[in-house]
């Protein structure tokens, strides 16, 4: 089969974009298959400071396009569209995306994962109207309004203290009276004149004005059971990610939380198949460690193919 390519990739963050460059670089012309999510996570990160060799910090947005660009420099090709299915028992592998099966000697899985939602039909039906999972695409809309973030790891006070640059007051609403986020996130938070904390609070609706907007949240402290209502105009939901992995259920070994598992490197459950960044990650989940799980994935795929002879 003349057609099949050496390498997929399918996901285009930071893990997917560094396995793409590896393996262009090693003549491997990897196809990548961009997601739902071009670009993943940095797409809507503001600064992002801890990526080294950026001493000023650099726009997620901005990194994102240099990967592309640098990967496209040794010849690996993008393909916008999504994977709706994927064999990976007959070998080549076929992946279908847009409807049309692509086959593959190897395959890099970088789906990243998505944000996580309360759960609540309030919250379902008010999306976009005044709730909201990205403080960077949506801040702009809540210039001099009161707002709240629920969530208490890094994501939830990151994002309140990046809306505090539009909004007229930040409420942090959290399930327990401490937080997760490291120490530095707290100190900033703590600092910051505009936000304020809801401790022990969950919260149980999201209020609508009656014209399909939000108007304020339904909190219950989980301690007293108390119940009271908080004025705000925005909810931003930030309490963390679930992996993208629905597409390769009961076909690679996954963990309780639907992580894969990777062994040796980037190697899932079926050689030939590797997976790196946050889909393959519940810990570190940094743009760093996902662009060098992206290089295990790429060198992973080619010593595959080299033992298989391609
Ligand atoms: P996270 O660390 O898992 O924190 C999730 C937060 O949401 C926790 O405080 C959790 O409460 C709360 N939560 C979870 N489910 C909830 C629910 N159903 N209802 C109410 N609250 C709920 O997730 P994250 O903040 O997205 O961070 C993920 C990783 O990325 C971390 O390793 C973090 O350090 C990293 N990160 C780093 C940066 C940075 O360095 N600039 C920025 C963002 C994220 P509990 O605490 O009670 O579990």
């Amino acid at each position: 089969m003349s057609s099949v390519r050496n390498v997929i990739i399918i996901g285009s963050g930071p893990a997917g974009l560094t396995a793409a460059l590896y393996t262009a670089r090693a003549n491997l012309s990897p196809l990548i298959i961009e997601g739902l999510e071009a670009g993943g996570q940095l797409m809507i990160t503001t600064a992002v400071e801890n990526f080294p060799g950026f001493a000023d910090g650099v726009q997620g947005p901005d990194l994102i396009a240099a990967m592309r660009t640098q990967a496209a420099r040794f010849g690996a090709e993008t393909k916008q569209g999504h994977v709706t299915a994927v064999d990976l028992e007959s070998r080549p592998f076929a992946v279908t995306v847009n409807g049309e099966v692509v086959h593959t000697h190897t395959l890099i899985i970088s789906t990243g994962a998505s944000a996580k939602l309360l759960g609540l039909p309030s919250e379902r039906k008010l999306m976009g109207h005044g709730v909201s999972t990205c403080a960077t695409c949506d801040g702009f809309f809540f210039r001099g309004k009161p707002i709240a973030v629920v969530g208490g790891g890094d994501s939830a006070l990151e994002e309140a203290t990046f809306l505090t640059r539009f909004a007229s007051s930040v409420t942090i609403i959290h399930r327990r009276d401490t937080l997760r986020a490291s120490k530095i996130m707290q100190d900033k938070a703590f600092d910051n004149p505009k936000i304020s904390f809801e401790w022990d609070t969950e919260v149980l609706e999201v209020l609508d004005n009656g014209q399909g907007a939000v108007c304020g949240v339904k909190l219950r402290n989980v301690r007293t059971g108390m119940e009271k209502d908080l004025e705000i105009e925005g909810l931003f939901v930030a309490i963390g990610h679930t992996p993208n992995t629905a597409l390769f259920k009961g076909m690679l070994d996954m963990d309780t939380n639907g992580y894969l598992v990777t062994r040796h490197g980037s190697k899932t459950s079926i050689p030939g198949v590797f997976a790196c960044g946050d889909v393959q990650d519940p810990t570190y989940r940094q743009a760093i460690t996902a662009a060098g799980s992206g290089c295990m994935a790429a060198l992973d795929a080619e010593r595959f193919l080299e033992s298989q002879g391609h």
